[in-house]
This record gives C-alpha cells, structure tokens and sequence, in this order.
C-alpha cells in the first residue's frame, strides 16, 4: 500500500489539470484519485456523493471538485480511504 500513492495523498502532486469544476468554474485545486489503486471499497463516494462517483470500471471518479468543502473532502475521503489513493491537483 505504500509507493507512489501515499506520496501523491494529501499533497500537490505534478499532474497538470483543468482545475475548473463541473461548471466550468476555477477553483483552487482539485481531489484526484489513482484509479488504478483505488479498490472500490466506496468510502469516499458515500462520505462526499457531491464530489465522487463510480466510473464505467467501478473505479472512483472526482466528478465535482467544488461538490463539497476542502477539509471535508480532507478529512471524509483523502484520509479515510484504506489505500490512501486520493490526491490533491494543484496548478
Ligand atoms: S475510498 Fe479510496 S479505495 Fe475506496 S472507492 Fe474511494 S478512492 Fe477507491
């Protein structure tokens, strides 16, 4: 479980992205999650349904960055998730 995901979780990681939301709105920075170690255990969609969702492979998608607040993204989902597979996107 450690490796390349506990160094992306919690901290900017060097993926460039469109940091806008749904809306086309900019925000901050962007949850991102490590598809191919999440584990479709579905903590973090249950904790934020505003922010992620299942995608076509049962994987965990950001859907919606600005779906919930930054510290409870923080603290309902980068933290809590077992393989500590969510990130944050920073420009
Ligand atoms: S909490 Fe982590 S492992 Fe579980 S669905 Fe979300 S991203 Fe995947």
């Amino acid at each position: 479980m450690a490796g390349i995901c506990a160094i992306v979780t919690g901290g900017p990681v060097s993926r460039r992205a469109n940091l806008e939301d749904e809306k086309g709105e900019s925000v901050a920075r962007r949850p991102w999650v490590d598809n191919e170690q999440c584990i479709s255990c579905g903590i973090c969609i249950a904790n934020c349904p505003q922010v992620f969702r299942f995608d076509a492979h049962g994987k965990s998608e950001c859907y919606n960055p600005a779906g919930a607040a930054e510290d409870v993204i923080q603290t309902q989902a980068v933290e809590l998730c077992p393989v500590s597979c969510i990130g944050w996107e920073e420009e």
